[in-house]
């Protein structure tokens, strides 16, 4: 069963009366178990809807609809499918307490892994959900891999009971699946050999593996349950050696990179990152493999569009990864194209510990604390990634509370670009993106 949340004005679903609250049942005489069953059994023109109204009574929908034209039903979000594992490198154990409840949520969801892009162990996957992915098609996947060997899985994963994934993979790509694959790396567990047996199982795949991002593995403060050795800047520096080793390979045989260090793997290696043709299509971004180098592009490319903003002072709000490598540069260039005066204040992560360095996890108390008491600032950017949809901080502070609490306007910027080009113009309100009013 799923139910309506929501009904599209003007869709086919208003005009035959479907209402909020209304549970579907079945369509076609198939059961509806989740959104994927509705987006797929729905795919028809014709269809049999057994319905339940919001009152219990039971109704039936006939439909015939216009080639291709949307239903214009929104359910309720689904529940999400637990992870089964208990890895020492989780970062949801690595959170802190207190922090708002759905951040604690250990998801492990093939169902996500194919709608949004979640990355997905399948440790926890059952023959009918192979049977799903399989009928529905869906693909691509992106699949926490860690590693390919059974054993080291199994201690990675903390789960005695994790399927082998080159057998799960396998039964996946002969029925035409393909998969984004990536490898969390822990010094001494799945690296060395363990990851070049790993590349070599994904590699043997051909073009059902799609990509593979190697990750160095990223501890807060607060994570427990971790008893591996720290990843330093030379174990850092080695993966980066791998990744460009078997990223050239791929490019002479396949004609594209294949396997990506992340972003932070180059940082923690003090290693320059790839130039933006390395990355393709940025296949892996979302998991930060290629941000970077993708924002710098974006400026070189925009800076010299900008408008001159002679004589403001900016206020750049940054962490401790990107302030202390590439920021000093970008801010430098965006002077010279608006010949505005920035100012970098790198900001240490008081919520997660100094070992969690990047600027899209600070918290607001932080950003706060950074600006409270600064003055002749026009203006100050933090970065936009910080704040979810609603306009919180992951410490549940509101954007609005740190605008009110420090004595210039405060701008959540992705690029710069985004901002600065507002400001020439003029079109930027105090209360601007990020917030929900
Ligand atoms: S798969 Fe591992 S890292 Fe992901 S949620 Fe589960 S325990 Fe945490």
């Amino acid at each position: 069963m799923v139910r309506v949340s929501r009904i599209q004005p003007g869709s086919i679903a208003e005009e035959i009366g479907l209402e909020p609250g209304t549970e579907l049942l079945a369509i076609n005489g198939r059961d509806l178990n989740d959104f994927l069953d509705w987006e797929f059994l729905g795919a028809d023109d014709e269809l049999v809807i057994d319905a339940r109204l919001p009152n219990g009574e039971p109704i039936v929908y006939e439909i015939e609809r216009p080639e291709g034209a949307p239903m214009g039903v929104e359910l309720e979000p689904p529940s999400v499918r637990r992870c089964a594992n208990r890895c020492e490198f989780c970062f949801v154990e690595g959170l802190p307490p207190g922090l708002r409840r759905n951040l604690y949520i250990r998801d492990d969801d093939y169902r996500l892994s194919f709608a949004y892009g979640n990355f997905a162990t399948l440790s926890n996957l059952r023959e009918r959900d192979v049977a799903r992915i399989l009928e529905y098609r869906l693909s691509p996947l992106y699949v926490s891999v860690h590693a390919t060997n059974w054993e080291a899985r199994r201690r990675l994963l903390n789960n005695p009971r994790v399927p082998d994934i080159l057998a799960q993979l396998r039964t996946l790509v002969q029925g035409g699946i393909q998969f984004h694959a990536q490898m969390v790396v822990v010094p001494g567990l799945n690296d060395g050999a363990v990851l070049e047996e790993s590349l070599g199982d994904l590699w043997a795949f051909g073009d059902a593996c799609l990509s593979a991002a190697i990750v160095p593995v990223g501890l807060t403060q607060f994570s427990h349950l971790y008893t591996g050795r720290t990843m330093d800047e030379a174990t850092a520096s080695i993966l980066v050696d791998t990744a460009e080793r078997w990223g050239g390979r791929a490019m002479r045989e396949r004609g594209h990179a294949w396997v990506y260090g992340s972003d932070e793997l180059y940082l923690l290696a003090k290693r320059p990152l790839p130039d933006v043709e390395h990355y393709g299509e940025f296949a892996q971004i979302e998991n930060g493999v290629g941000a970077v180098t993708r924002l710098l592009h974006a400026i070189r490319d925009g800076a010299p569009s900008l408008p001159r903003l002679t004589g403001r002072r900016i206020a750049v709000v940054t962490g401790t990864s990107l302030g202390n490598t590439y920021m000093p540069g970008i801010l430098q260039h965006l002077s010279r194209a608006t010949h505005a005066e920035f100012e970098l204040i790198i900001v240490e992560n008081s919520l997660f510990g100094a070992t969690t360095t990047v600027a899209g996890l600070l918290p607001g108390a932080d950003i706060r604390r950074a600006l409270q008491g600064r003055s002749g600032f026009d203006f100050a950017l933090i970065p936009a990634e910080s704040i979810n949809e609603h306009g919180f901080f992951l410490d549940d502070a509101p954007l609005s509370s740190v605008r009110a609490d420090v004595p210039m306007p405060v701008y959540p910027s992705y690029d710069f670009l985004d901002v600065l080009q507002d400001v020439g113009d003029g079109s930027l309100s105090h209360a601007g993106a990020g917030e929900a009013q």
